[in-house]
């Protein structure tokens, strides 16, 4: 819609009413002008008619030629035309006509007023001069000669219009000034107004810009009611939007923080299946970017036909859908417990489809590794028992009878019950670190090492000596940590077992400890066992510590192993907040390594 400027709408009404008043005044100063003018005219010749009607009375009996010459002198000396009409309308003397040509004058209006006893008047044009003429006509009965005609005077009145429109002209010369002064007296007045307004309309222009921080100069000095309210009015919808802004910003914020770091996957797609925004989460399950990803298309990012089939149940059906889905990234599985909920405008109707994706690999990595230990657990339990059982029968089936045979199976009986035994405390010792180190309840004091390792050598000496191996050990008698004695002790004694057992005789096994210092990380406390045995394979090194692994399960069981030694020497350093790593080649040696943060 095309708009008027302020000035423009005021200045048009401010003018016409301006134009009114003036002519208005204008007409009516002229006209009561007009009139005072012909009254005193008027009255100035009723006068002059009055001065001369004697004497036209006296003549109109006497002589009708004394009447006319007197009629053309007086009209000569006092400009005025003067007429002497009988009762009967004839024209009995003219001042600037010859009487006997002119016409019936009874019908004329001020003679009428006149033969009816009363002095008349008119205005009118004559045809007889040519002009507009002012008519006094006077009865002459009321004189001494009692004619029944009348005197009748008149001028022309030509002079009153030349003045009155002289007043016109100047009126007219006073309109354009007045135009000029009105349009300069509007002006100042709307820019008066409309500068306030000006500033109200820059600020509001700030404000759909977003800058809510600006408030417009409110001064109600120089601003009028309306105005002043409409400022007020625009700075407090400026706050209130600012509030609302800054709530609405700190929400959106809190809910991008909560989406952004949400460990779910999440993934929003619209009813078209273009991506309408995926989290981080989702983002690196897929290798994308959030934000290259947006408006492309669901089956051109993510290839899995079972989110596609997830996300297009729910736009059919408009209701939510669970389902676990498998994901084939490289060589990895991923599984995906997956819940596609449909997306609604506040209208309800739909715009897309939000999956929420959780990733149950971890879980079920866990669930196969218990089961596994079960497993494992079972099987290990399971050897012995069947072999006690084996001879217990045999036993009682009458080998009982045989002495020999008898102490044989009972000693096998005792080894493999021992043997149960050893694998239950290790299961237990497994089961109590976990616990205490899920629990934070690993206690660490300061204690002298070498008081530790050799109470752990003095456990496995018997051993050692057994198969003549040498223990040689290296640690500063004064070296203090922070550790959980008992563990690192039984730690220590699994390692020096597994030295012994798989070394030949006469060879060496060496513990050595020390404190190492490092520049910007905390200092690690290094303990190694050494031995100069058979060795490991590279294949075994890595689930080398896992719970009942074993290279050689014959030669372990000789030694009365468990496979639960390592596993338990790595929770030990787990507990400790540290790790233990294995270097060993076959044939010549292996060296185990506990490293502990201090
Ligand atoms: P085990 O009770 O069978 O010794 P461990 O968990 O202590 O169980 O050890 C797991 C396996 O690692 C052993 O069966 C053995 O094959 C291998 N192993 C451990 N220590 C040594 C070592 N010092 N030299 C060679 N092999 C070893």
């Amino acid at each position: 819609m095309k708009t008027k400027r302020l000035l423009w709408q005021l200045f048009p009404a401010n003018l016409l009413i301006t134009l009114g008043a003036l002519l208005v005044m204008t007409w009516f100063a002229a006209s009561t002008a007009r009139e005072l003018y012909f009254d005193q005219m008027r009255q100035g010749l009723e006068s002059r008619a009055h001065l001369i009607a004697h004497q036209v009375s006296s003549l109109v009996s006497a002589s009708p030629e004394k009447l006319q010459d007197f009629c053309r002198q007086a009209g000569r000396h006092s400009a005025t035309r003067i007429t002497v009409v009988a009762r009967d309308g004839t024209v009995l003397a003219d001042s600037s006509e010859d009487p006997a040509r002119m016409s019936n004058h009874a019908n004329r209006p001020e003679l009428q007023a006149a033969f009816a006893g009363k002095p008349g008047s008119s205005l009118r044009y004559s045809h007889t001069l040519g002009g507009n003429m002012l008519y006094v006509a006077i009865p002459l009965s009321a004189y001494p000669e009692k004619f029944p005609g009348a005197l009748r005077l008149s001028v022309a009145v030509s002079s009153i219009d030349r003045v009155i429109n002289s007043i016109y002209l100047k009126v007219a010369l006073g309109c354009s000034l007045v135009i000029f002064l009105a349009g300069i007296f509007t002006m100042v007045v709307s820019r008066r107004i409309v500068r306030p307004l000006e500033e109200m309309r820059r600020g509001a222009e700030r404000m759909v810009r977003g800058d809510t921080q600006h408030l417009l100069d409110v001064d109600s000095a120089s601003m009028s009611t309306e105005v002043y309210s409409l400022a007020m009015s625009l700075n407090r919808m400026a706050k209130q939007m600012r509030e609302r802004i800054n709530a609405a910003t700190l929400q959106h914020n809190e809910l991008e923080t909560v989406f952004a770091s949400m460990a779910e996957m999440v993934l929003a797609v619209d009813t078209g299946k273009r991506i309408i925004r995926l989290n981080r989460s989702a983002a690196a399950l897929f290798y994308l970017s959030p934000d290259d990803v947006k408006g492309k298309m669901l089956h051109g990012v993510v290839r899995n036909r079972d989110l596609h089939e997830l996300v297009d149940k729910v736009l059919a059906e408009g209701e939510p859908v669970e389902k676990d889905i498998v994901l084939f990234v490289g060589p990895d599985k991923i599984y995906l417990q997956t819940r596609a909920v449909p997306l609604q405008n506040e209208q309800k109707a739909p715009i897309g489809v939000l999956v929420v994706l959780n990733d149950l690999t971890r879980l079920r990595k866990l669930e196969n590794l218990r089961r596994d230990f079960v497993a494992n657990v079972s099987h290990e339990l399971k050897t012995p028992v069947t072999s006690i059982q084996g001879y217990v029968e045999t036993l009682l089936d009458g080998a009982l009878e045989e002495p020999d045979d008898a102490r044989r199976f009972l000693e096998i009986v005792a080894r493999q019950t021992a043997r149960l035994d050893a694998i239950i405390d290790d299961l237990l010792t497994l089961s109590r670190i976990e616990l205490n180190t899920d629990r934070d309840e690993i206690s660490m004091i300061r204690v002298r090492l070498k008081e530790t390792l050799d109470s752990a050598l003095l456990t496995c000496q018997a051993k050692a000596a057994e198969k003549k191996i040498n223990i040689r050990m290296e640690c500063d008698d004064n070296l203090f940590v922070k550790i959980n004695p008992n563990l690192i002790e039984q730690a220590v004694v699994n390692l020096l077992a597994n030295g012994i057992a798989y070394s030949p005789e006469h060879s060496t096994v060496a513990v050595t400890a020390a404190l190492v210092r490092q520049e910007e990380r905390k200092d690690r406390l290094l303990i190694s066992v050494e031995d100069q045995g058979i060795g490991i394979e590279k294949e075994h090194l890595e689930r080398l510590f896992e719970r009942f692994y074993r290279t050689d399960k014959a030669r372990s069981s000789a030694h009365g192993g468990t496979g639960l030694g390592l596993s338990i020497v790595k929770h030990i350093a787990v507990a400790h907040g540290g790790s233990v790593t294995v270097r060993s080649e076959p044939g010549k040696g292996s060296i185990f390594t506990i490293s502990i943060p201090q």
